[in-house]
């Protein structure tokens, strides 16, 4: 891009393929380091510095907030941004030393696009309370109704009962074996 630097005008187009260093999102999904992300770059020198427009594709993945399968979403994303050559505050990026550096860029669009709460489908009906099973694999999934809670305290309480005098049983029984 040196023959574009402070020559308004001009012009480059170029497809790259970038791949992704660092994770670019959240645990939840993210596109993974690692993994291929194309750009298709158009470079324009302007007076204050080089303009960057880019589309940007690939693919995260990362897992559904409802039923926890793992899923992979599309990434498409446009960035356009002025690398300016001035170090005046008002350009969030600068060209430094004859360079632009679009990582940064290209993340914080690729972070932005990504869902907040992915799921694998919009109507994906979660995991079972009770035992677990993703329902969408189980049409009709459903439990008998719970155990009346008085009989249920019934129930705990015979189990209570049990437990102690099986001790004491085998207590005796080691007592008599002394014994002998
Ligand atoms: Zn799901
Ligand atoms: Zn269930």
């Amino acid at each position: 891009m040196y023959d574009l630097l402070h020559r308004p005008g001009e012009m480059r187009e170029r497809t790259l393929q970038i791949t992704v260093p660092d994770d670019m999102g959240t645990d939840i999904i993210a596109v993974k380091a690692g993994s291929t992300l194309d750009v298709d770059l158009r470079l324009e020198s302007l007076h204050d510095g080089i303009l960057v427009s880019a589309d940007v594709s690939g693919t995260a993945s990362g897992e559904c907030v409802r039923c926890l399968i793992d899923i992979e979403h599309p990434v498409e994303v446009e960035i356009q941004e002025l690398f300016a050559y001035s170090h005046d505050e008002a350009f969030e990026y600068e060209v430094q030393v004859d360079t632009i550096d679009l990582e940064p860029v290209i993340r914080d669009a690729v972070v932005l696009s990504l869902p907040f709460q992915p799921v694998c489908q919009d109507d994906c009906l979660g995991l079972c309370p009770q035992c677990g099973v993703r329902l969408l694999d189980n049409p009709g999934h459903e439990h008998e109704a719970p155990v009346d809670p008085r009989w249920a305290a019934l129930a705990g309480l015979d189990g209570l009962k049990h437990e102690p005098q099986e001790d004491v049983a085998d207590a005796s029984s080691g007592v008599t074996e002394e014994k002998r």
